[in-house]
């Protein structure tokens, strides 16, 4: 079998071809396994949720290329047009993942020493089932590549976390024309959101800019009034990005107290509960990945790789934070395309990344044994 650069482009366009949004991911899991199979991963797995895993060579390190399959919905049409590939989860993240795939086997005809566990992930996109169900799994992990975009020249060390909030506001309800005695609850939730809002500006808006502020968005509302009734309970969604320097049990405290507050004054009845949490993380900007990856970036790009934080929150959040083993998250592609219609890729820049991620991982193995051996 022949991994060329051929071989990597029709891989990438195959995947794209078949839609797989998060809790559609089993038709692409099916072909992966059968495409690593056939170029030669030694060992291939898919799990109770159905995440895929690919290995190749034996021993330590143990090396996790971890990427995932699922994408947001809505199709695109497939396509090359000049020296860009068209379709969903061409950036978020399907290059990265193919990249993966033809780094690991091209590490296994060049006899690496250590092993590569490539992993395609479901659910990044929406809860995160994946990475959980893998970390479940107990499998000896030494470190690991999170590959998400981070653009060619870019190493992402650092993801804020997340807290989503449901809040529900209620109120009695009355005549439409007692509206001059009565609270409504779509206005109490209103003048809540917008005190809150002030709040996270005015108290948790940090000079640094947005990566260490606390950031609020309203992602849901929704209020019920019976006919000719006063609207007696409003939902509201809240999500809430976190900083490093606020994880979710402060954020939680936070909005706590100024619901309590709200109470005392409205005398709404007012419940809320986190309905997903992913905590903030910065990784060791010294680890042996990053390390690896700015030389492999300088090597092949002759450009000096940037280190930088994301506002958004990726799987590497979760596995760093339970692990405690160096990670980084890294690979093609621009994230301001990430989710929109304009999903595309260079093609020079997958097939750089490919380099990139096999050269880190002979890094990597090399780093890795000779702190061992001065350990010893
Ligand atoms: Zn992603």
């Amino acid at each position: 079998m022949n991994i060329d650069s051929n071989y990597a482009v029709n891989i990438l366009k195959a995947m794209l071809e078949i839609y797989s949004p998060s809790g559609a991911e089993e038709e692409i899991s099916l072909f992966l396994l059968d495409e690593m199979r056939r170029i030669g991963f030694e060992r291939v797995w898919r799990n109770n949720v159905g995440n895929v895993y690919g290995e190749i060579g034996s021993g330590s390190p143990v090396i996790l290329l971890c990427g995932h399959m699922d994408t947001v919905p809505g199709r695109i049409p497939v396509r090359i047009e000049g020296e860009r590939i068209y379709g969903r989860g061409a950036v978020d993240a399907k290059s990265s993942l193919a990249a993966m795939i033809n780094a690991a086997a091209l590490l296994k005809l060049s006899n690496l020493e250590g092993k590569v566990i490539v992993a395609g992930l479901v659910d990044e996109e929406k809860g995160g089932r994946g990475i959980r169900a893998l970390l479940r799994e107990n499998i000896n992990i030494n470190c690991a590549v999170f590959g998400e975009p981070s653009g060619i020249n870019n190493i992402t060390f650092a993801y804020k976390g997340h807290l989503k909030l449901k809040v529900v506001f209620k109120t009695p309800t009355g005549h439409l024309g007692a509206q001059h005695l009565l609270p409504n609850a779509i206005e109490e939730c209103i003048k809540f959101w917008l005190r809150f809002k002030r709040v996270c500006e005015e108290k948790y808006k940090s000079p640094q800019g947005i990566f260490y502020s606390l950031t609020p968005t309203i992602a849901k509302i929704y209020g019920r009034g019976t006919t000719n009734s006063i609207p007696d309970v409003c939902s509201l969604g809240v999500d809430l990005r976190l900083p490093p320097t606020i994880p979710s049990k402060r954020a939680i405290e936070i909005i706590g107290g100024l619901i309590k507050e709200f109470i005392e004054e409205s005398g709404c009845e007012i419940n809320f509960k986190a309905t997903s949490i992913v905590e903030p993380y910065v990784a060791d900007r010294e680890n042996i990945v990053i390390k690896s990856l700015r030389e492999a970036v300088l090597e092949e790009t002759g450009k000096e790789a940037k280190l930088v934080r994301k506002t958004g929150t990726g799987d590497m959040n979760i596995f760093g934070l339970r692990l405690k083993v160096p990670v980084a998250t890294y690979g093609p592609g621009e994230s301001r395309l990430s989710h929109t219609y304009n999903e595309s890729i260079s093609i020079w820049e997958y097939l750089t990344s490919i380099k990139i991620y096999k050269k880190t991982v002979e890094k990597i193995s090399l780093l890795y044994r000779s702190l061992r051996e001065k350990e010893h």
